[in-house]
């Protein structure tokens, strides 16, 4: 059995759509208050609301740009006044742009870096003070395999950031330590989001035909990998990639799976 995470404080930045909506939903349904992220205030409100349908604790929104300091210590300020402090901090927030390397501009790199890794550490940054205080901060990262793990053509600035990410958490494990903050990430393979679905069945099931488990995954199951990074059972692990990909990166060939 794990120990609840029943009224600790959650911050999840991109909480309002895809992935972040699912950390979101899984640590509100265990009972904590959740604190989430994004620029669109429609979509941050309405998940807001619908979420803290959900468990006993608070679930409301923060408007701020990962890519801004100045909003990253905004929130870290909105959330120490609602909640009187912080425990785990999801720095989910992501963008995933295509431009062949060929074509792509300067701005395309600089957005894709901006946001995907000048974001993560900047709202790591802000929420520093708060996680040592918690005495058992924790911090998870979304990363993906794209980058650490695989490569896709059109991709090579994303995946140069989801790389980037865990250059940036090791250090950060190594420097919070021993504060007994803890930094790891997950690395979703394919996720079913609703941009995601948008690429329509015929993308979708190609995709489901490469995963050995057959199918995408889904935004609650990076909840759980995330809600046990942040569970008190998971105290020693830090500096840590969790893979959640249905299998995804272990076929050596497209042969491997014909026939399974
Ligand atoms: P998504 O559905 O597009 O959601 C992205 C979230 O991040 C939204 O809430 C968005 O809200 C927010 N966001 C984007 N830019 C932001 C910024 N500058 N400041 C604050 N919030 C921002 O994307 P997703 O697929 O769930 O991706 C979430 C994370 O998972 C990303 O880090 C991505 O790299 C990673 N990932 C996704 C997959 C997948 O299959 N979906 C696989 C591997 C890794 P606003 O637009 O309102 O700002």
């Amino acid at each position: 059995m794990f120990t609840s995470v029943a009224g600790r404080t959650v911050v999840v930045t991109g909480g309002s759509k895809g992935i972040g909506k699912g950390i979101a939903r899984v640590f509100a349904t265990a009972g904590a208050n959740v604190v989430l992220s994004g620029r669109d205030v429609v979509a941050a409100a309405t998940t807001a609301q619908e979420l803290d349908e959900l468990g006993d604790g608070a679930v409301s929104f923060v408007l701020a740009d990962v890519a801004s300091a100045a909003d990253n210590a905004r929130l870290a300020r909105t959330v120490a006044e609602r909640h009187g402090g912080v425990d785990v901090v999801c720095a989910n927030a992501g963008i995933s742009p295509s431009a062949p390397l060929a074509t792509m501009t300067e701005a395309d790199i600089d957005e894709v870096l901006g946001t995907n890794v000048k974001g993560a550490i900047l709202t790591v940054q802000a929420f520093l003070p708060a996680l040592v205080a918690s005495g058992r901060g924790r911090v998870i990262l979304t990363s993906s395999i794209t980058g650490p793990i695989t490569g896709y053509p059109g991709w090579s600035h994303y995946g140069a950031s989801k790389a980037a990410m865990l250059g940036f958490m090791r250090t950060a494990a190594v420097e919070l330590a021993r504060d007994r903050v803890t930094v790891n990430a997950v690395l979703p393979g394919s996720v079913r989001t609703e941009g995601l679905d948008e690429l329509g069945a015929d993308y979708l099931s190609s995709m489901e035909a490469a995963i050995p488990l057959r199918r995408l995954g889904e935004v609650d199951e990076i909840g759980h990998a995330a809600l046990f990074l942040a569970s008190d059972e998971a105290s020693y692990i830090t500096g840590q990639a969790l893979v959640v990909d249905g299998g995804q990166i272990l076929p050596e060939s497209p042969a491997a799976l014909q026939g399974s």
